[in-house]
This record gives structure tokens, C-alpha cells and sequence, in this order.
């Protein structure tokens, strides 16, 4: 398989420019995931990469649970991948809920899987979520770590912004590490241009 990175420059995923993330941050870089998940074949190229990764472990996954809505294509399909279940979780007042008829069994072995985990705050209420209804989360997975948390095989260690919990494994293809910046400490600001947030404008 190619370098993941070149597969999201590729498909024009790998953003350069000066954007306003949800924390609030700045950065020069964006990764923006369903640009690379447009392309079915490429999604499923990637989700068996990821699949051979979490078999090769032995860890059980009876269900990948995503959260909605940037989770949702990566899970599913990681989970055909895998040949099992998925679900996904979505926010109901800002709350991570199992709804859609989705049920968990008492001890089902659940697998989080993002598109690209940065601190890992979503995958957690996701879990969270699942766990309330008698799930046993065995992993987190995603295509792409941001260098908060440690994937497992990298040799980059976990930052303290880092969410997910340090005694489940995380899988993901390969780590994306660049620098953000404190909105009133930022060079592109002091550069003179404006931040702005992916989405908003062509991309
Ligand atoms: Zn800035």
C-alpha cells in the first residue's frame, strides 16, 4: 500500500492553508477524511489494511461502534472487513446515545473506530456509551492518529491531551504529527492571514 499521506494528498485530503479547529486551535494542515472515503475502493483498501493490524493482535471485536458523524465510514468499513457488526453513536443534546434500534449485549466485545483520532475525546463518549448498555470496549481504532495518543508499533509517546485509555490498544495506519497553535500565540496569524474553519469555505 502506498504511504498513507500520499493517499490523502492524492485525494486531495491532506489541506494546507490556516485553519480554526473545533478546539479552537490553529493550525497549517487539515486532514479532511471523507475526501479519501469518497472513493469506496480506497476506503476499503484502507479498512483491510486496518483489519489485518486488529486480527494480528488478540484482541476480540464483536462490533465496531463509531461515533456519528466522521466515524461512521471508517467503521463500517472496518466491520465488513472484519466480517462484524456495526453500530454507531450520535450526540442527543451534546450527548453520546445508542439510538436507531441499535442494541449491545450484556459483555459484547466492542471496537471504537474513528476517521482520525486527535485527543480521542469523541471515541471515548462513544464508548462510554456503549459501555452504559453492558459493553466490554476491547480497542480503539482509527485510519490516522494525530500524535495525541499512542498507536500501537509507533515509538511516539502519548501527550497528556491524549483521551482514550492507556490499557486498550490503539490501532491506526500511521501517525499525521503536526504542529497547532494557540489561537493568540500563532505564526500564520502573526503572518497576517485569518484563520478560518475547514468546511466553511471550497473545502
Ligand atoms: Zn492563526
Amino acid at each position: 500500500m502506498k504511504s498513507l499521506e500520499k493517499i490523502y494528498r492524492e485525494a486531495g485530503a491532506y489541506l494546507e492553508g490556516h485553519f480554526l479547529l473545533s478546539s479552537g486551535k490553529h493550525s497549517q494542515f487539515y486532514l479532511q477524511s471523507a475526501k479519501v472515503l469518497e472513493d469506496p475502493k480506497i476506503a476499503g483498501l484502507l479498512a483491510d489494511e486496518l483489519a489485518k493490524m486488529i486480527q494480528l493482535s488478540d484482541i476480540k471485536v464483536d462490533t465496531v461502534c463509531s461515533p456519528a458523524l466522521g466515524g461512521i465510514l471508517a467503521g463500517y468499513e472496518l466491520a465488513r472487513a472484519l466480517g462484524v457488526r456495526f453500530i454507531f453513536t450520535e450526540r442527543v443534546d451534546k450527548v453520546m446515545t445508542l439510538r436507531r434500534g441499535f442494541e449491545v449485549s450484556e459483555g459484547e466485545n466492542i471496537l471504537i473506530c474513528e476517521d482520525i483520532i486527535t485527543t480521542g475525546g469523541s471515541a471515548l463518549e462513544a464508548a462510554r456509551a456503549v459501555e452504559l448498555q453492558g459493553a466490554n470496549i476491547t480497542a480503539f481504532a482509527a485510519l490516522a492518529n494525530r500524535g495525541f495518543c499512542k498507536r500501537s508499533g509507533s515509538d511516539h509517546n502519548q501527550k497528556s491531551e491524549c483521551k482514550l485509555p492507556e490499557n486498550l490498544p490503539f490501532f491506526a495506519l500511521d501517525d499525521f504529527i503536526f504542529e497547532i497553535y494557540d489561537a493568540d500565540n500563532c505564526p500564520l496569524c502573526k503572518d497576517g492571514s485569518k484563520a478560518y474553519k475547514p468546511g466553511s469555505r471550497s473545502n
